[in-house]
């Protein structure tokens, strides 16, 4: 859950790596560090603190040397401090090391390498595992660095992804992964290491995608040669086009990643159903569910498993499933799925969501899944990530690069897949009509021009809400049907960036205990469409202003009771209720971004978050 960028090549490397680890921020941001081959001796410089916190303490090694690497830490063993910021030294100051994702058996280890006379400066897992290589090295002097690297990873379990420069060999750069990403791109005359290839894409478009349990050497010299961690095997290397732009990774005149995102959305849910959605013809092509339609059909039942907004999508692809195909469906977070031993049999099929693809939790729990027989479909936005790697079948969101680590155009692309794969299902076992079927997907096919519509006319509206709640201290959505879990993700965009507490609940469970919460300091938001339970939400309202709470109302055009009671109305498109969710999304993600904005928070970068999270 960091970013790791490396380099060799021509180009001046502090360059490089600092501009990778910039565009990597999102993965990690509580402290960054850089160091560069110096034939002889390392010039490292590391911080806690963001890039730019980095750069102040480290200009003067810009243009100094052609190789080097960066990480930007996500903290899980010791605080965030200028000493357990990565780079990490062995202590003969020799090697250098970054490192993603967890050594769990670090204590052990740390215990021995004590015994041998080795010290540490730092509280990280990492620093044990540099100092293990340099152990294997001292032990044998016949023992070349590549080897020790090995020596030592077969040592190691839990999770990483990891680049390591040896001051002895100049020019040459180790990685190794297990569970959390690395990719080398292939440039002319230079090599890219990378957690995702945003660092290099202005400069090649080749890239290889380390796989699980893989170390590769890295050097002008003799290439890129890759290896087998357990068995030193060698590995033809895979070579991937990149299909993505750097303008799709940058700003675009936005001041943050997350509102260019939310308005990306006309076109990241078009391009999700590009080319699979097919109105004219009535046919909904999606390479991954049209080759497996039986298992589905025959599956005992359909468990879903995903963390955070994936989890809130995958809580509406159930309704979306069991209305339209009829397929009993579980929702499940993926983290408490691993680990209460659950029934799963042959006939089981899992969908694990992740944006990144790189959830470790969601990882763990499909590999028990499939351990255990299940069919195992992935539903993730970023292309040949590891999830997406391991499934057995799976549909790609195509939302783009989402950087923003709140997400916005990755949910409701989740939704558009999930909504394909409910009403080809159904259409497919017949237990949605042909009529119902046609209007479902000309519907789905209204939903980008919606999206626009409801971007525009809601924008100022939200903006000028968003300043009276700047100062509160707690919100409640409630939502009822489909919208129940769009209530819990309003709930969770405004906590993950502008820091109020807030909570989703199902409309109807309001009077069975947060109505105590219910005075005139509580903002509560009210998803309260046309289509889904009108009657039963406008008494939800009532029961709110009998107790003085403020409310504002996600309502259809027009709406006249829900409004009527409200204190601020928040006017959507009509839609079904089973898209619904899609539209109501949008609003909420301005407000929790407007709130977070006027409360000075760091929207792209929130506190205590990172996007792509690659640690348990
Ligand atoms: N476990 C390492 C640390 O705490 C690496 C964390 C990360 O992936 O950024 O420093």
């Amino acid at each position: 859950m960091c970013g790791i960028v490396g380099y060799t090549g021509f180009q001046d490397a502090y360059s490089v790596v600092i501009n990778g680890l910039r565009r990597l921020e999102y993965r990690g941001y509580d402290s960054a560090g850089i160091v560069l081959d110096g034939q002889g001796a390392f010039s490292m410089a590391k911080t806690k603190g963001k890039v730019d916190d980095l750069v102040a303490v480290s200009e003067e090694m810009k243009g100094k040397a052609t190789v080097g690497m960066g990480h930007t830490r996500w903290a899980t063993h010791g605080v965030p401090s200028d000493r357990n910021s990565h780079p990490h030294l062995s202590n003969n100051g020799k090697i250098a090391l970054v490192h993603n994702g967890i050594i769990e058996n670090y204590d052990t280890i740390k215990i021995m390498l004590t015994e041998k006379g080795f010290t540490f400066q730092s509280e990280t897992d990492t620093e044990v595992l540099v100092n293990l290589i340099q152990y294997f090295m001292d032990l044998n002097p016949e023992t070349d660095f590549p080897s020790a690297v090995r020596y030592a990873l077969n040592e190691v379990y839990g999770a990483y992804a990891i680049t390591v420069m040896h001051d002895d060999f100049p020019g040459l750069l180790v990685v190794g992964r297990l569970g959390s990403p690395l990719a080398i791109g292939l440039g002319e005359n230079e090599f890219f290491i990378a957690s995702d290839a945003s660092p290099f894409v202005e400069f090649t478009k080749e890239a290889i995608y380390l796989e699980e349990g893989h170390m590769a050497t890295i050097s002008m010299e003799h290439g890129v040669d890759i290896r087998s961690i357990a068995d030193n095997a060698r590995i033809e290397p895979a070579i991937q086009e990149l299909k993505f732009s750097l303008e799709q990774i940058e700003k675009g005149g936005y001041e943050h990643f997350m509102l260019k995102e939310i308005f990306e959305q006309p076109k990241s849910v078009h391009d999700t159903m590009r080319g699979r959605l097919l109105v004219d013809t009535g046919i909904i092509k999606m390479a991954g569910i049209f080759d497996h339609l039986e298992r589905f059909n025959n599956a005992g039942r359909i468990i879903i498993i995903a963390c955070g907004t994936s989890w809130h999508a995958g809580l509406i692809g159930e309704y979306l499933i069991e209305e339209f195909a009829r397929i009993n469906v579980e929702v499940e977070y993926a983290s408490e799925f691993r680990y209460r031993n659950p029934i799963i049999s042959e006939k089981d099929v899992v969908i694990a969501i992740s944006q990144s693809g790189e959830t470790a939790d969601t990882m763990a729990a499909l590999k028990l899944a499939k351990e255990r027989g299940a069919f195992i479909y992935g539903i993730c936005n970023v292309v040949d990530s590891s999830i997406a790697r391991i499934t057995d079948a799976g549909s790609y969101t195509h939302a783009g690069p989402e950087i923003g680590v709140a997400s916005t155009k990755a949910f409701t692309a989740q939704l558009t897949v999930l909504s394909m794969i409910a009403l080809k299902l159904g259409k497919h076992n017949g237990t949605l009509g042909n009529a119902e079927f046609m209007s479902l997907i000309s519907e789905l096919d209204a939903l980008p021009n919606k999206i626009e519509e409801t971007l525009e006319n809601t924008h100022e509206i939200v903006k000028e809400i968003s300043k009276d709640f700047v100062n509160s201290q707690n919100f409640l959505y409630l939502g009822r049907g489909y919208n129940y879990p769009s209530a819990l993700e309003g709930a969770l965009k405004l906590k993950e960036i502008s820091y109020i507490h807030a909570e989703g609940y199902p409309a109807a469970e309001m009077k069975h205990g947060p109505i105590a919460l219910i005075d005139e300091n509580m903002p509560i938001v009210i998803i309260a469409p046309k289509k889904g339970h009108y009657d039963k939400i406008v008494s939800n309202v009532q029961e709110i202003k009998a107790r003085k709470g403020k409310v504002i109302a996600v309502v259809n055009k027009g709406d006249v009771q829900v409004s009527s009671m409200s204190d601020y109305v928040i006017e959507i498109p009509e839609t079904s209720e089973c898209f619904s969710p899609i539209i109501a999304a949008l609003p909420l993600q301005l407000l929790a971004y407007y709130i977070a904005v006027y409360r000075g928070a760091n929207v792209d970068q929130p506190r205590n978050l990172a996007k792509s999270v690659t640690v348990e």
